[in-house]
Parts: structure tokens; sequence; C-alpha cells
């Protein structure tokens, strides 16, 4: 197959351009660099079958020959990086999910939208099935994100009830594990930093708010699954194994034998209290379910973060 990835130079783009380096299959990776690195692309950047394209996915895209798959990444994604360029966080889920679409059509190739749990915003329902319609304010700090994605998903349903493009949604939940950014923001990277140096775990709010954590090689198993079966209504993709903050930090402290403490910063804005995903629907369509606890998850991660030395 040959597949296209935007966002390919990011944590999880880079994770799928390796594994279907490795399937055997022809990547072309589009980014432009926004929050991917060079060196996630190292490892393969060479291989006869990878091409790279610095280029931004909101700009008319062109591709020269066929494609049989299109998967749209491309986006930001960290809390931190998306409300610091709200207009940018918009535009990539919105022209550019069109443009990718479109793309798509021309091409007839088959396409994959990377959404999001954020679509079920601070959630009343827990946990939180695929028939969930969610609860986001839709004009608060991760409003720009999370309604990016709400836009996303619905283009993404009209050009294949309207165009019959062979779509998927993969409403994908906090995924963490090697090549995420140092700086990146999100939880797991940040407090290990913080562990490995000896510094203070950042905890926000009272850190009784949970998340559910699925490592990379989970999620991308769960990608492919989805890939090869069709399913063009959203299902979840995510760790059931729900744990508050606090417990998070204190697990992150005990692994890497860290003299850090914790310190407690205020709540960020419309930041959820809860989320754990339902995959009944994964387990039963896909024949998927994760098989990577966080321990030893975090251990790989903790790993990485220890060789690329930060
Ligand atoms: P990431 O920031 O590591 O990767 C996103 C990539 O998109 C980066 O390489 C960035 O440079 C690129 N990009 C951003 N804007 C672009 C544009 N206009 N044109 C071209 N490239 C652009 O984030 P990630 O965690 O790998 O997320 C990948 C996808 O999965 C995103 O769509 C994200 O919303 C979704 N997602 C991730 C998680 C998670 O926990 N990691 C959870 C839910 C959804
Ligand atoms: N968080 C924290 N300290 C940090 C970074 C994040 O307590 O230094 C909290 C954040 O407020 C949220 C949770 O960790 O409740 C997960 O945050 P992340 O940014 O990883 O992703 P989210 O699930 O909020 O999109």
């Amino acid at each position: 197959m040959r597949v296209l990835i935007t966002g390919g130079a990011g944590f999880i783009g880079s994770h799928l351009c390796e594994f279907l380096l490795k399937e055997g299959h022809e990547v072309i990776c589009l980014d432009n660099m926004t929050s991917g690195t060079n060196s996630n692309l190292e490892d393969f950047f060479y291989h006869e079958n990878f091409t790279f394209h610095e280029h931004d996915v909101t700009k008319y895209i062109h591709i020269h020959g066929e494609l049989d798959w299109v998967l749209h990444l491309a986006s930001l994604a960290s809390p931190v990086f998306y409300q610091d360029y709200p207009i940018k966080t918009l535009k990539v889920g919105a022209l550019g999910t069109h443009k990718t679409l479109g793309l798509a059509k021309a091409k007839n190739a088959k396409y994959l939208f990377a959404s999001t749990s954020e679509v079920y915003g601070d959630p009343e329902v827990h946990p939180q099935p695929e028939d969930y319609w969610g609860n986001v304010n839709p004009v608060g700090a991760r409003s720009c994100y999370d309604e990016s994605k709400r836009y996303g998903e619905a283009i993404t349903m009209a050009y294949h009830n309207k165009h019959d493009i062979d779509t998927r949604i993969a409403r994908i939940f906090n995924t963490y594990g090697p090549r995420m950014r140092p700086d990146d923001g999100r939880v797991i990277p940040t407090f290990i930093i913080q562990a490995l140096n000896n510094e203070d775990l950042t905890i926000y709010g009272d850190g009784t708010q949970t998340r559910s954590f699925c490592y990379i090689d989970d999620l991308i198993k769960g990608i492919w699954k989805l890939m090869n079966t069709q399913i063009n209504e959203p299902i979840n993709l995510g760790n059931p194994d729900e744990i508050s903050i606090k417990e998070l930090a204190e697990k992150i402290i005990d692994l890497t034998d860290s003299e850090s403490g914790k310190t407690y910063e205020p709540l960020p804005e419309d930041d959820p209290e809860k989320r754990k995903p339902d995959i009944a629907k994964a387990e039963k369509q896909l024949e998927w379910e994760p098989k990577i606890g966080l321990r030893e998850g975090l251990k790989s991660t903790i790993d990485y973060f220890e060789r690329v030395k930060v």
C-alpha cells in the first residue's frame, strides 16, 4: 500500500510511519514541524520506502501518483501548545481535514481521522461510550481543540455519506510513550522530566482528576486493526485503566527512584475531572484491547527520556 501520514513527524505519527514501513508499505510523511521533530524520523528517514514533505496541511496538498490511504494526524495536540496557538489548531482541524479529505477523494483513497476523547469534553457520563455526545464548552480554553476535532469528525462523516469515501474516525484517549517531546506539556513527559531532574512534580488542582493512559504500541495496533475493519462510525481507542493525577505522580517518583516532591498549582480552565474510555465496541468489532500496563509502559518511557538526556 501507498500511505500518506499527516503529522508523521509527531509522536503518534512517527510510530505509525515506522510500523507501516516494517509491514512493507510505502509511507509519505507530510508535516510542517510545528511540534514534530527530526529526531522522531531518525530511525527510518533513509528507508527506501519513506518520503518526507515539509508542508502545512491547511494549504493545497499535491501528491504524485496513487494513494491507498490518507491518515490525518496533523494537529496541535498538547493543551499547552493548542492554547498558545488556538487559530492554528482550529485551522488544522477544519481546513486541514477538508484538504486531506479532498485529497482522499481525488485519489480514491481510504481515510482515517485522528480524533480525540476531548470530543466528550468534561464528561458527565463515565466511562465514555461512543454514543455519548459530550459536554464541551464551545468558547472555553480548550474549545479550539475540542471543536476543531468535532468539526473534523463531522466533515469526515459528510465525505463518507456524500462522496462515499471509506473513512475511519479514531477517538484516541491519552496516549504516551517514547518520542513525546520533553517540553510537550502533557502530564507524563512533564512528570518524568521533573522526576529525573529531582524537581517537584507540578500537580494541577488537587490531583484527584483522573485519566486513563494507553501505551503507544497498543494504540498503533488498534489503529492498524481499525484500518483493516470497515467501521465508518467513531470508535474509542484507549486503555480503560483509570488513575488519578496524584497517584500517577507518586508512581513516576517511585519508578524513577527520584527525590522529587510534589507541588500543587491551579487547575487549568475546563480541565476534565475524569476520563476513561468504554472500549466495548473496539473489543467486539476490532478484537482489540490494550495489553501493556501502566507500570511497564512508564518504564519504557522513562528509559527513553533517560537515553535522550534532557
Ligand atoms: P504531536 O504534536 O506529537 O504530533 C502532531 C504532528 O502534527 C506534529 O508533528 C506537528 O508538527 C504536525 N502538525 C501540526 N500542525 C500541522 C499542519 N498545519 N500541517 C502539517 N503538520 C502539522 O501529537 P500526537 O500526540 O502525536 O498527536 C497526533 C494526533 O493524535 C493528533 O491529531 C492528536 O490530536 C491526536 N490525539 C493524540 C492523543 C495523545 O494522547 N497523544 C490523544 C487524542 C488524540
Ligand atoms: N497535569 C498536571 N501537571 C502537569 C501537566 C498536566 O497536573 O504538569 C494534569 C492536567 O491538569 C490534567 C492531566 O494532568 O488534569 C492530564 O493533562 P494532559 O495535558 O496530559 O492531557 P489532557 O488529558 O488534559 O488533555
